[in-house]
């Protein structure tokens, strides 16, 4: 192999360094875009059967100056591995409770719920619980309103520790959801201890239904196991009529996915949707 000079061998290659300078740039970038107001919240409504609007999920967007429009699954990963994730996150929760305060004073808004997504490294911070009651009574919120999705993860670490939390929140209101439903490790055992008010079929499932049969099987075992535990089941990623059709003869009525409408800026919500085809 070859030496550099002084005789350890050259592992780097140019492409190698330059993805982790890239890396290393962005994390830098992140660290400021929250103070320079490049983070926003856009909204993807969530229905029910008859297609009202019951809410809608909050979806965090970076706007960067010169890269433009970065997604989520690009600096979120980043964000969790280098522990910006905790000032991201408690950014989302007082931008989300914000505009729960807003929808409020607003007719056409405050009956909807919002859900936010709660990574597991902010949900197992000490001062998690704290952090959502000062956001709720900062922004005058009714804790009926707000939803908190965890993903399966949490229970890996500590089952105890996040039983005892989300019961804490759910006394006052707060609901809680279990995104990406299937395609974690948890128990269901511990799924039946955790006090859940919804699972959400994750979108891999949902791809799936109007063609691999795979898929369908699955999707009717979520929606089950949901019912017999007393939960609401709502499907993400629900594109087609089809699949809305098929969930809804598993028993899943409640949607979310580009059939309704996309994430949008927050000032644009909620959108008039059309009515049902066929009716
Ligand atoms: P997620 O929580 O599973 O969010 C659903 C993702 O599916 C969103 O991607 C959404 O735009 C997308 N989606 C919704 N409907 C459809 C559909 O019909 N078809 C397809 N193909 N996709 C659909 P997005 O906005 O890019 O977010 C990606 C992930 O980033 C989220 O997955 C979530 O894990 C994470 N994320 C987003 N915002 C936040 C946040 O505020 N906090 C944390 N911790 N994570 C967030
Ligand atoms: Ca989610
Ligand atoms: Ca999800
Ligand atoms: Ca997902």
């Amino acid at each position: 192999a070859k030496r550099q000079r002084d005789g350890t061998p050259q592992l780097f290659r140019p492409e190698l360094e330059q993805e982790r300078e890239m890396r290393l740039t962005l994390e830098r970038e992140l660290r400021h875009a929250i103070d320079k107001g490049e983070l926003s919240l856009y909204l993807q409504p969530q229905v029910d059967a008859l297609q009202c609007i019951i809410g809608a999920e909050a979806l965090v967007r970076w706007q960067h100056p010169v890269r433009g429009f970065i997604s989520p699954s690009e600096f979120i990963p980043l964000a969790e591995e280098s522990g910006l994730i905790l000032p991201l996150g408690y950014w989302v929760l007082q931008e989300g409770c914000r505009l729960l305060g807003e929808w409020r004073q607003r007719p056409d808004c405050c009956d909807l719920k919002l859900s936010l997504n709660v990574s597991v490294r902010q949900f197992q911070q000490p001062d998690f619980v704290d952090q959502v009651l000062s956001a709720i009574y900062r922004h005058d919120v009714a804790p009926g309103r707000l939803t908190l999705e965890l993903t399966e993860s949490l229970l890996l670490k500590d089952p105890e520790g996040t039983i005892e939390k989300m019961g804490l929140l759910r006394r006052i209101g707060v609901s809680f959801a279990l995104d990406d439903f299937g395609t974690g490790y948890s128990s269901l055992f511990y799924l039946k201890s955790l006090p859940l008010d919804t699972l959400k079929i994750d979108i891999a499932f949902v791809r799936g239904l109007s063609h691999d049969t795979q898929s369908t099987p699955i999707a009717a075992a979520i929606v089950a196991l949901g019912r017999s535990l007393e939960l609401a089941v709502i499907a993400e990623g629900v594109e087609t009529e089809m699949q809305r059709a098929v969930l809804a003869g598993l028993g899943c009525f409640l949607y979310q996915g580009y059939l309704f409408g996309r994430p949008m800026p927050a000032a644009d919500f909620p959108p008039i949707l059309e009515p049902l085809a066929g009716e």
